[in-house]
């Protein structure tokens, strides 16, 4: 069976960077009916944080990448480790100095070069020369990420380590290890860096922060899991929007670029934007609710404006005129190429027509659109005599839905409110 794992260390946020690594290693273990664990290497005790370890937790948690089993922490596990130490200094392949345990390259018989085969990138060759004693346990006692990593890899059953690249140059101080504990090999695959958009290391600015971070700015699961997906992997048909199932069934290996994957925060946007446009209304409002407890989400303001959204916190940004009408200038109720005489005169029209219909009518946008077309065709006025003096009337604003969509989402008596103050303004 094909066991992956992801193995963060608990010493800083989840980022962009270890959310995918965590999402490939799941994607290519459940699309081939295997497990992924969740490891957590925290032997390092001075930089190794709970605070960490919880946002780990509560980033996976919330991008829905399940692991198989129990959490599992090195810091649990140290009488396991020692085994393997006392084995490997009884076989000569260690030495103490300073306090800490050294392992001695020369004593593990090897060939010149360790070599792996490495999924992406193919055949990597270090020359045995090249690589000097390490240390696997402080003078603290405590064994050190490059012996730990291995012996659970091998206690956890994993096949397949997919990670950063740049643990790339770890892998063979890490074959030596397993060479010395007679231990079988692994396959390797190192995935490529994450950069901001002009090819440089992630800043803080460009998506170095927790992938919590996200979804305070109100990106959904789902949103996030497709980026992440397309970041150094391309399914073979050009598609941008790939839920979790898909990507399970598109997710191969052999289809990740070596070559630095460009996170694009615009890119993120549209395809945000894309998963709310394709929700169900009332799957929207709730995921706008638990986004922001304090928000109570009006279902025809929903309606009219969803299209607008980039991420849930523009719910009330976008929402805000529907609720007050802003402050707005008189001139702006007067279509560029327009008259204030014939604007004032749509909007009067409007008034009137508009006044005289029942609640029936005021059910659809549909009728209040044709309505306001019937007083262009009928009244040698322009689109814009009536259009736009009604948006802003309705709106206050010069960016804004249809006014007939306005109209529809207020409903009679504010609208009507909203179109007299217009015309007061003129
Ligand atoms: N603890 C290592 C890290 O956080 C894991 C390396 C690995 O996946 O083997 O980078």
């Amino acid at each position: 069976m094909t066991i992956t794992r992801i193995a963060p260390s608990p010493t800083g946020f989840l980022h962009l960077g270890t959310a995918r690594t965590a999402l490939f290693n799941y994607l290519f273990a459940k699309k081939k009916g295997g497990k992924m664990y969740l490891r957590i290497e925290d032997t390092d005790k001075e930089r190794s944080k709970k605070v960490f370890e919880d946002d780990i937790i509560a980033g996976l948690k919330f991008l829905g990448i399940k692991w198989d089993g129990v959490v599992v922490r090195q810091t649990d596990r140290l009488l396991i480790y020692k085994k393997y130490i006392d084995e490997l200094g009884k076989n000569g392949f260690t030495y103490e100095l300073d306090g800490a345990i050294w392992l001695k390259v020369s004593a593990v018989k090897t060939k010149d070069k360790i070599e792996f085969i490495d999924t992406i990138r193919g055949k990597i060759c270090f020359p045995k020369a090249k690589i000097k004693d390490f240390v696997i346990v402080t003078s603290k006692k405590m064994p050190l990420f490059l012996l730990t990593n291995v012996i659970d890899d091998y206690e956890m059953k994993i096949t397949d380590v997919i990670r950063g690249e740049d643990h790339i140059s770890n892998t063979p101080r890490q074959i030596l290890i397993q060479m010395a504990l007679k231990l079988p090999a692994l396959r390797y695959a190192h995935i490529p860096l994450i950069l901001a958009p002009d090819k440089s290391k992630m800043s803080k600015r460009a998506g170095a922060v927790s992938l919590l971070e996200y979804r305070k700015q109100g990106f959904l699961a789902e949103s996030m899991v497709n980026m992440l997906g397309l970041l150094g992997f391309h399914p073979k048909e050009e598609k941008e929007i790939l839920d979790l199932s898909e990507l399970i069934t598109e997710f191969d290996l052999k289809r990740v670029q070596r070559a630095g994957a460009i996170f694009n925060q615009d890119k993120l946007l549209s395809i945000n934007a894309w998963y709310i446009r394709n929700m169900g209304q009332s799957e929207l409002a709730e995921r706008i609710s638990s986004f922001d407890g304090k928000i109570k989400v009006h279902k025809k303001y929903l309606t009219i404006l969803k299209d607008r959204f980039k991420t849930l916190a523009d719910y009330q940004a976008e929402s805000k005129f529907l609720h007050t009408l802003p402050d707005y200038s008189a001139e702006l109720l007067v279509f560029k190429k327009s008259t204030l005489k014939d604007s004032l005169n749509g909007l009067k029209l409007i008034k009137e027509n508009l006044a005289e219909k029942d609640a029936s009518f005021w059910a659809d946008e549909k009728n209040i659109r044709e309505a306001l077309q019937e007083i262009v065709d009928n009244n040698d006025l322009s689109n814009g005599d009536v259009f736009w003096s009604s948006r802003v009337a309705l709106s206050g604003l010069a960016n804004s839905p249809q006014p007939s969509e306005i109209a529809w989402a207020l409903g009679k008596e504010e609208s009507l409110t909203r179109i007299k103050k217009a015309i007061g303004k003129l």
